[in-house]
Order: C-alpha cells, then sequence, then structure tokens
C-alpha cells in the first residue's frame, strides 16, 4: 500500500474546519497531518481548541494534533486545504501559495479572479489549465484551487448536463439548510417554524459563479456561460442539505425524455477515474412525486451526489426541476477534497 499524502487544514477549528477533519478521517489517499487555526487557538492541543459542532466523535487522529499559526512553514504540508473566515483568507492563501503550497479552498475570496480555477471535476475539470497562467502572472510556485458556494454547486450540476441544448436563462429559488450559516449561525427564535427571504451575498454568488463553471476555457481564461442567471435565496429549517426549484430555457428543443435521460446518463471525469471521493452516479434523477427532500436524500451516497427529481414542463421557460445536495459535505469539504484527487490524478501534486 502507497504511503497516504499527507494534508493540513487551514480554518480547522471552524465548521467547515470540522466537516475536513471528519471527511479526511478514512481517506484512501490524504492523510490529516497539520491543522492550522487564529493564534486563539494555536498552541493548543485540536480537542482543547475545537467545540465539536458535528455529529459523532471528533477523529482520534485529530483530537491530539497541535494547532498551528497560519502561516507558511511551521511544517505545514504542500497540500493544504482552507476553510479560514473569509475576513482573513485572502492575505494567508496567497502567503501560502506563493511560498510553494497547492491550496484548496472553500473561502470565497478567491473565486471569482480570473487566473483562479472554480471547479466542479464533473463540470469543468479543464479549468485546471489556469494554472501554469496563475502560477506565471503571480511568481507563485504554488497554486490556488477554489470550490464554489455551496448552493451554486447544487445548481450548476443540475444544469451541466443540458448545457448541450444551450442554457439560455436560468431562474433558481433555493431552500437553504440553516447548517449553512456556520455557527452559531441563525437565531433561533428567526428560523423556527419561518422562512427568512435573504441571504447575504448569496444570490450574487450563485449568479455569477454559475456562469464561470459552466463556462469554457479558451487558452488560459474562461469564457464565461452567456446566460442570464437570476436566483432567490432563502434560509428554511432545515438541518443539512439545500433544495432548489429550477426553471431553464434551452436554446435547442429537447424533448422531455431526453432531458430526463440527461440527468441519468450524466457521468464525468470523476467517474472514469474512480476518484475515491466521487459518487458512482453524480446525479441521481428521483421518480417520486415528492423527491428529492433535503431530510431524505441529502446524506445519501456520502453526501456527494446530487438528487434531481420533479422534472416538468415550465408555461414560462422549457422545463423546471428540484435539485438537492448536501451544503456542507458536496458544497464545502467534500467538494474540496474532491477537487484535490482530480489534481492528484492530473499529477497536479507531484
Ligand atoms: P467559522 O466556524 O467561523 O470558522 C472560521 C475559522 O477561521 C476558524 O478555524 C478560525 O480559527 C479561523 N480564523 C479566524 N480568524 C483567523 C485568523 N486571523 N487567522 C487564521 N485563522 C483564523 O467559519 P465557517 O462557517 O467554518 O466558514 C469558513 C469559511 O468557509 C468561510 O470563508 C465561509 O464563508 C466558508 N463557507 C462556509 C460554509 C458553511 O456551510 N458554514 C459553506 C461554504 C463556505 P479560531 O477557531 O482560532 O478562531
Amino acid at each position: 500500500m502507497q504511503p497516504r499524502i499527507p494534508v493540513g487544514v487551514l480554518g480547522a477549528t471552524g465548521m467547515v474546519g470540522q466537516s475536513f477533519v471528519k471527511f479526511l478521517e478514512h481517506h484512501p489517499w490524504f492523510e490529516l497531518a497539520w491543522v492550522g487555526a487564529s493564534d486563539r487557538s494555536a498552541g493548543k492541543k485540536y480537542q482543547e481548541a475545537t467545540a465539536w459542532r458535528l455529529g459523532g466523535v471528533m477523529p482520534a487522529a485529530a483530537a491530539g494534533l497541535m494547532v498551528r499559526e497560519s502561516t507558511p512553514g511551521n511544517g505545514a504540508p504542500r497540500l493544504m486545504f482552507s476553510a479560514m473566515d473569509a475576513s482573513v483568507a485572502t492575505e494567508i492563501e496567497r502567503a501560502f501559495a506563493s511560498a510553494g503550497h497547492v491550496i484548496v479552498s472553500n473561502s470565497r475570496n478567491h473565486r471569482m479572479e480570473s487566473d483562479v480555477p472554480l471547479l466542479v471535476p464533473e463540470i469543468n475539470a479543464s479549468h485546471l489549465k489556469l494554472i501554469p497562467r496563475q502560477q506565471r502572472e503571480r511568481g507563485w510556485t504554488g497554486q490556488i484551487v477554489t470550490n464554489p458556494n455551496c448552493s451554486t454547486v447544487v445548481l450548476t450540476m443540475g444544469l451541466a448536463p443540458l448545457k448541450p441544448y444551450g442554457i439560455q436563462r436560468v431562474v433558481a429559488t433555493t431552500m437553504q439548510a440553516i447548517s449553512g450559516a456556520g455557527y452559531p449561525g441563525v437565531a433561533s427564535m428567526d428560523i423556527n417554524a419561518n422562512v427568512i427571504p435573504y441571504i447575504g451575498g448569496e444570490e450574487e454568488k450563485m449568479q455569477t459563479e454559475a456562469q464561470k463553471i459552466l463556462g469554457d476555457l479558451a487558452g488560459d481564461r474562461i469564457e464565461f456561460l452567456p446566460a442570464k442567471v437570476s436566483a432567490s435565496c432563502n434560509r428554511v429549517p432545515v438541518v443539512d442539505g439545500h433544495l432548489i426549484a429550477v426553471s431553464v430555457e434551452l436554446a435547442r428543443k429537447a424533448s422531455i425524455e431526453e432531458v430526463r435521460d440527461a440527468f441519468r446518463s450524466f457521468r464525468s471525469v470523476p467517474q472514469e477515474r474512480e476518484l475515491p471521493s466521487a459518487p458512482v452516479r453524480p446525479l441521481v434523477y428521483m421518480n417520486e412525486q415528492d423527491r428529492p427532500q433535503p431530510r431524505r436524500d441529502a446524506e445519501r451516497d456520502n453526501g456527494m451526489a446530487v438528487y434531481i427529481g420533479r422534472l416538468r414542463e415550465c408555461p414560462v421557460f422549457d422545463y423546471k426541476f428540484m435539485a438537492c445536495g448536501h451544503n456542507t459535505i458536496r458544497g464545502a469539504a467534500g467538494a474540496a477534497v474532491l477537487n484535490a484527487e482530480l489534481m492528484y490524478s492530473e499529477g497536479l501534486l507531484d
């Protein structure tokens, strides 16, 4: 058996950082060897610095690790996942990339920069070809790769099989889980038996990130998908799993059977390469009238598949459907780990 690749997690004490620690626990290729956080936590053991908020117990291998300061050096491995607070991620991630680290980030800070891949391995593996330009122009030996916002990944996975039909316009209305707001998140008095029709910055992120992810590589740039995307984002009293109602207009006529087949047959690079965290079927089409549902479906397939259902004709656009995915797994830690697996399979971690 090959030795596993040591990896670090920046922001390891936070909510998303804990998801990384949990997701990496039994990973066949990567071994958690280093955890970093703010200087409030540095110098303490991970179990002392971290209030564990996830189900199950803290992985034993992480509990005894010493939390390090978030500066390059400090014994940090080359491959680093990042789940840092957005207020500090820009400078710290750049410092690590400049010092030769591969940063696979879940933070929003670098997602829309033109030389940074905003990666969903099933959709745009070719966008990794931005890396040589990023390294050349910034003078880095390391690199930064990002994954999308948690609702954008669910939306774009649902749209990807329809790209050959020419996506023209999209209207997406989200019902987003409270875990997406981190801890302590939304006050219980606000979210219990209620819906909050506002999530700061979320609609803009969904609209622009989707165009980049579904865009095409042209030389060393991304040509954004020239589709209009309109998002309305709502927080609902669900713990985990974002559900999105999507309406889509297509340039080329497609029958409802063709669209359903496109969802059902969708497979891509992670499935061909059998990457360890890749779901066997990235999209699962559900025939039941009342599915997908966050509580019943988001955690299936280790939280890595996106569930699609209720495909029907739309009287305004062409088709409408529901998409559901796990926001802290496929929308955060699991997405970043799958990105790193893709990079490893491309020889980018050698
Ligand atoms: P969080 O629970 O507040 O955790 C923030 C982490 O950043 C902690 O580990 C914290 O360390 C660390 N940190 C804070 N200040 C620092 C500094 N000056 N230097 C180094 N590390 C510092 O936040 P979160 O909910 O996990 O979110 C983390 C990131 O992921 C954010 O950028 C967020 O936008 C993004 N995100 C979150 C979700 C979600 O579902 N929550 C989904 C997608 C993306 P200490 O414990 O030492 O303070």
